[in-house]
């Protein structure tokens, strides 16, 4: 057998390109005009709920991301961290990886 070293529970360290940063921004811009508040994050049944427009282009954005993300598997999410429904901690962590940066590039580009 062959060494090939397949590295077990490598740390989720993903080079998050520019364009998921231009989309991940753009999904900050959005606003919810539902009828019932649902914060993009619709709940159960949400196929059955009309979406408002903001909604729509917000689940475009994050199904976009979630394709250029490496490795990405079709059920992954982007969770925001304020939000304790329906939390699961990877979404969560794909979040906060997009939001640092977003931040590091605004960071660098003010400079
Ligand atoms: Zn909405």
């Amino acid at each position: 057998m062959p060494t090939k070293r397949v590295p077990i529970n490598r740390p989720a360290k993903v080079q998050i390109s520019d364009e998921m940063v231009d989309l991940f921004d753009r999904m900050q811009t959005l606003e919810c005009t539902c009828e019932e508040v649902n914060q993009h994050i619709p709940e159960a049944e949400y196929w059955k709920r009309r979406l408002c427009p903001g909604c729509e282009e917000y689940l475009d954005l994050e199904f976009r991301i979630i394709e250029l993300w490496p490795g990405c598997r079709p059920w992954w999410r982007l969770s925001p961290p304020d939000l304790d429904r329906r939390t699961n901690k990877e979404n969560v962590a794909r979040w906060r990886q997009l939001e640092a940066a977003s931040a590091a590039r605004k960071a660098s580009t003010r400079s």
